[in-house]
């Protein structure tokens, strides 16, 4: 899998989109999709560059969160036919609830105070930690050895928040708009880690251009309590996704999901979360 090339025909989907809506183009796809089995289809702002979590290939989408939001979907009422995908970068999602883009949205997405204010999250139903990946020759011991270090991160995202209140206020911190953006700058020396959850880390780690290149430094900096985000109020559709991803867990699709997409890259994750039980 040719990271660069996704993320590029990701940008193409993404300026091709935006065209369309910048041309107040409607065709009916969008985020007031009712409430389903009525024919309508239904759009989830979703990741398209984490392998493992949220990946767009030539074959369609794959990965956990993808998985999730199946599922959920299918429980509101639409098959996976009716479902149209689209990339919610980290420091879009928010606004892309605001104005109604998406019906809703998992990528990647932490439950936190400061969000809370502007859409609500259902979930939580995954439990990551940020880490660091580095270079496979590299060793960095605790979070405050990144002072003065050449990092990147992504835009509106809590990893380069948390790296910049608390961890290593000194790093010399790179902000790019998607996390395979800084993939290039750790295999090239540019920068010395990329910082997020180890969860969309271990899904570089194992792709074949870097085995063996990177590997995660194994620090756990943060909680990242991921939840399904809505748009602020619809308290209806919070409830029917919470109840879904109760089902999710209780008949073992959960655990089949976890299977599917986090055993290629070995990732160890936490538990099934209980809805409603964020880990401060
Ligand atoms: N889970 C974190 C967040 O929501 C980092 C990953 C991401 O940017 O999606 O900010």
């Amino acid at each position: 899998m040719n990271l660069r090339k996704v993320s590029a025909a990701a940008a193409t989907v993404l300026a091709l989109s935006l065209t369309a809506t910048a041309c107040g183009s409607d065709d009916g796809d969008g985020g007031d999709s009712g409430d389903g089995g009525d024919g309508k289809k239904i759009t989830i702002g979703i990741k398209y560059d984490q392998p493992g979590l949220g990946l767009k290939t030539p074959d369609g989408y794959t990965g956990f969160d993808v998985d999730v939001a199946t599922y959920v979907a299918k429980e509101l009422g639409y098959d996976a036919k009716d479902i149209t995908w689209k990339e919610t970068p980290s420091a879009d999602r928010e606004e892309a609830l605001k104005r109604g883009d998406v019906d809703f949205i998992a990528a990647t997405y932490s439950i936190t105070d400061e969000r809370k204010e502007k859409v609500d999250f259902a979930g939580p139903y995954l439990l990551a930690h940020q880490d660091l990946l580095i270079r496979s020759d590299d060793n960095i011991a605790k979070g405050a050895d990144i002072n003065g270090k050449k990092l990147c991160s992504v835009a509106g995202s809590t990893s380069a928040q948390n790296i910049k209140n608390d961890i290593a206020p000194k790093a010399q911190l790179r902000e790019r708009g998607t996390y395979s953006e800084c993939l290039d700058g750790l295999a090239s020396g540019a920068v010395d880690a990329l910082t997020t959850d180890d969860s969309i880390l271990a899904g570089y780690a194992s792709q074949n251009e870097y085995k063996g290149k990177f590997k995660l430094a194994g620090l756990n900096l943060s909680n990242e309590n991921y939840g399904i985000g809505v748009k602020k109020g619809d308290t209806e559709m919070l409830d029917k996704i919470n109840k879904a991803l109760e089902k999710m867990v209780e008949d073992k699709s959960w655990d089949k999901a976890v299977t599917d997409n986090f055993g290629p890259a070995d990732y160890k994750n936490e538990p099934a979360p209980k809805i409603g039980d964020i880990v401060k």
